[in-house]
């Protein structure tokens, strides 16, 4: 049996869990001051991690904890975008559960 590889791994924003970075969302606070999730892991600006558990979305949503690790401001339309993309994030893992 072969070694697994070295996957690269990622801190949640939120709760502090690390994990393997595909199994985080990174969200990331473009330069034009944009707060939106980077599907593409691509995107310029100031990204931070947040794992597949419904209540870090919500808290991303309504805490300014995310703007804080972003070091900036997001507006409360990004926050209600986060939360739908969160909930789309999560569904795209149903059947592998995060486990804790
Ligand atoms: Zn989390």
């Amino acid at each position: 049996m072969k070694q697994p590889r070295h996957v690269p791994v990622r801190t949640c924003v939120m709760c502090g869990t690390r994990t393997a970075k595909r199994d985080l969302a990174r969200v990331v606070l473009t330069p034009e001051g944009e707060c939106v999730v980077d599907e593409t892991g691509k995107r310029p600006g100031r990204g931070a991690y947040l794992c597949r558990r419904a209540e870090c979305w919500e808290r991303a949503a309504s805490t300014n904890r995310l703007a804080h690790a972003l070091r900036g401001e997001v507006r409360a339309s990004d926050k209600e975008r986060l939360a739908v993309a969160g909930a789309a994030f999560r569904a795209a893992f149903i059947g592998s559960p995060a486990g804790e």
